[in-house]
């Protein structure tokens, strides 16, 4: 007779005991189902023992209903699950729902129905149906999923299979994915990329826990270096996860990592349609797939026999997760490199404050590559001081940028505008009275969408008709856009360059991989001449003809007055930069500052990153704050701002008396004061690094009770602080 410890997929409740029925085979990792009162759950059996049935004893303990025609959940995702648990304050349930694809683990059946249209036009056209139509294109996916796309009900879905306009098609998820080969086009390496290369294929070799910091300068062919690492892997039979910050990225990665082993990875992230992600949960979980490219949620995934695991673009926020569990996957990624003994490469050409202090400690290794491979040079950096040269009244790009632009557009080569602000302007205002367009649900501004004619909250997604009188003093003619966004400065080289192809990229534009690709090949082709986009143009693509960057306001990011804003403007700015000149032909950067002076304007001027990250470094160390101390925040949210307000200090009230191990801060509005309809308090926590502050907001927290309309949810090492 034997008992099972189980996690259960169940939001509230940790692992439960249960009775293995005889006949029944289940081992720790195994995937079940189980009853909890009238419903059943899936889980995790997480401790299997066979016991003298007299020990099982407790005759109310229930039955394992089913196990999984599935591979187990490996030990090493097991404990990881645990770790990032206990360490992130969640519940294990939350975690290993990201490891566990339920309908994947169950669903035994080899295919899967999904819909398509005909292209025949059914007799009866409604406007509903016509949409639909129109929205689904070339789309396919299950019912649901296509009214999801088609933003109609699943009956209009249905009406049109019924006459014929959609069509079902039987789609294999068992399909074996390619095999991609180590040796289909190997790059011949300059001597660094050789040096660095061989150093991480003998980790893979290895096959021991090593953190790797891959730290080049942008176009010095980091991909290429950790595509040998990957090869490596292929080569010895062992699976490789590639982390990616972004899903827009992932379709150019896939471009070339064909060119280099003959086929596409399998790709991991939330655009995923139904069936696409059965048959690569099945391959990751059966070890068929060798190489998984993916989003962070796929740091979770079972592989069985994981021999690599690469983030790229380390430096990157997006892998901070900000809710549900609030993991950072950069982290993560290290832990389960550590869990799966094998190597864990960290690749960026700016690397976190908090990653280069692993490597000063030793406990990552660090590879460089402090020049850009083959001819291409890095770019000049030109400050533009906006206050010695500002832009003509109403516009935002200074003389000698517009001087560049002609220039570049001269030689036949492309230009990048950048701007972190999606939209046409950040603040609508009347001029008569003086009201301003706030997001009814969040602290924030109602940014106008010119393209779309709408204004939208960029928090909670609000969106509304642009208005055309003020709603407050009903004038017409008085509403003004304050302040510029990527379409506004989109308007502006239209005025400009009326000739010049311009594109416009945000996540607005580029939301989706195909749109991405579409993206890509116009500038390889040539059909763009200035694109105008926010931090979604800086990350990895690679245009050999974009010659020059102008920086429309360097100054944007230093506003929040956090820790951080240094760092981060450095970042962002380098990595922009890092879009410039990477052929043949030299590029040019230009940064629009009202700060030519601040320290990270001179950084990225001087191209001087040692004594910047130094400079940083020191002033975290003073202030001990992360890498040196380490804070967790208290967010604590309710539609009810007196509830939230009344728990908020209620939880001040009793925190506990550590002394100089830890201090509480607050609680205040947190820095976005509404969100979504809530209203947001926020404790910060400070501790020493070496103090267990995990188990203190454990006790502390597990000894109070609130209100069901309150939410308390934990952030440990929250990016902002
Ligand atoms: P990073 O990721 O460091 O910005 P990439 O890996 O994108 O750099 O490399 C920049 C460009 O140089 C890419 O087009 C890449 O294919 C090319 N490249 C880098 N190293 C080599 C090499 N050894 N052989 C051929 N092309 C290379
Ligand atoms: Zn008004
Ligand atoms: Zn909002």
């Amino acid at each position: 007779m034997s008992r099972a410890r189980v996690l259960v997929l169940h939001p509230a409740l940790g692992p439960l005991d249960y009775r293995v029925p005889a006949g029944m085979r289940v081992a720790p990792g195994s995937i079940v189902v189980v009853p909890i009162g009238p419903r059943q759950y899936a889980g995790v059996v997480w401790e299997a023992e066979r016991l003298p049935t007299e020990e099982i004893g407790d005759n109310r303990l229930r039955n394992i209903m089913a196990v999984a025609d599935a591979p187990p959940i490996p030990a090493p995702v097991r404990r990881l699950v645990e770790w990032t648990a206990d360490y992130y304050l969640s519940p294990p349930s939350a975690v290993l729902a990201m490891a566990l694809r339920t309908s994947a683990a169950f669903e035994s059946a080899p295919t899967i129905t999904e819909y398509r249209a005909t292209g025949q036009v059914p007799e009866r056209l409604t406007p509903q149906r016509a949409q639909a139509l129109e929205r689904i294109g070339e789309r396919q996916g299950l019912v649901k999923e296509l009214a999801l796309v088609a933003d109609v009900s699943d009956a209009v879905i249905r009406g049109l299979v019924k006459v014929g306009a959609i069509e079902p098609v039987v789609v294999d998820t068992d399909t074996p994915y390619p095999m991609p080969d180590p040796s289909f086009a190997p790059p011949e390496l300059n001597p660094l990329q050789a040096d660095a290369a061989s150093i991480l294929r003998q980790a893979v070799g290895a096959e021991a826990f090593q953190p790797f910091l891959l730290d080049g300068v942008t176009g010095s062919g980091k991909t290429e270096v950790y595509f040998e690492a990957v090869a490596a892997a292929i080569a010895a039979g062992k699976q490789t996860l590639v982390l990616l910050p972004e899903i827009a990225l992932t379709e150019p990665f896939l471009t070339r990592f064909e060119k280099r082993f003959g086929c596409d990875p399998v790709a991991w992230h939330s655009g995923l349609r139904t069936s696409q992600r059965r048959r690569a949960w099945r391959a990751i979980a059966s070890g068929e797939a060798m190489v998984t490219v993916g989003a962070r949620s796929a740091l979770f995934l079972p592989y069985p026999n994981l021999g690599l695991i690469v983030v790229d673009e380390a430096h990157e926020t997006s892998f901070k997760q900000e809710d549900g569990v609030h993991y950072h996957a950069r982290d993560v990624a290290v832990m389960r490199g550590r869990f799966e003994e094998c190597p864990v490469i960290l690749a960026s050409a700016t690397p976190a404050i908090e990653t280069r202090h692993q490597v000063e400690l030793g406990r990552y290794e660090e590879l460089k590559l402090p020049g850009r491979y083959g001819l291409a040079e890095m770019p000049e950096i030109v400050p533009i001081d906006l206050i010695q040269e500002p832009p003509e009244r109403g516009r935002w790009i200074a003389p000698p940028l517009v001087k560049a632009i002609d220039e570049t557009l001269a030689r036949g080569e492309q230009s990048l505008l950048f701007l972190n602000r999606r939209g046409y302007a950040p603040l609508t205002l009347c001029r008569h009275c003086g009201h301003r367009f706030q997001c009814p649900n969040c602290t924030a501004w109602m940014v106008e969408h010119r393209l779309l004619r709408r204004l939208s909250c960029h928090h909670c997604g609000h969106t509304v008709p642009a208005p055309e009188i003020c709603p407050e003093c009903k004038s017409e003619d008085t509403l003004v856009a304050c302040g510029p966004g990527v379409e506004r400065i989109a308007d502006e080289v239209a005025a400009l360059w009326p000739e010049a192809r311009t594109a416009i990229v945000t996540s607005d534009t580029l939301w989706s991989p195909a749109k991405a690709a579409e993206f890509v090949a116009r500038m390889e082709h040539g059909a763009i001449d200035i694109v105008v986009g926010t931090q979604l143009v800086t990350k990895g693509y690679h245009f050999p003809n974009l010659t020059l960057v102008g920086v429309i306001d360097a100054d944007l990011g230093l506003d929040g007055g956090d820790l951080r804003a240094s760092e981060r403007t450095f970042q962002q700015i380098m990595q922009v930069s890092g879009r410039a000149g990477r052929g043949e032909k030299p590029g040019t950067v230009y940064i629009q500052t009202h700060a030519p002076d601040a320290p990270v304007m001179q950084a990225l001027i001087t191209g001087d990153a040692e004594s910047f990250y130094a400079a940083e470094t020191e002033a975290r160390r003073d202030a001990d704050a992360p890498p040196f101390g380490r804070y967790a925040a208290i967010i604590v949210s309710s539609e009810d701002r007196a509830a939230a307000e009344e728990t908020a200090r209620m939880i001040g009230r009793t925190a506990p008396e550590i002394g100089e191990d830890m201090h509480v801060y607050g609680p205040a509005p947190a820095p976005l004061a509404m969100l979504r309809g809530r209203h947001r308090y926020r404790l910060l926590v400070h501790a020493r690094r070496s103090f267990d502050v995990q188990q203190v907001l454990r006790d502390w927290l597990g000894s109070l009770a609130w209100s069901q309309k309150v939410r308390v949810a934990v952030d440990v090492d929250p990016y902002s602080f």
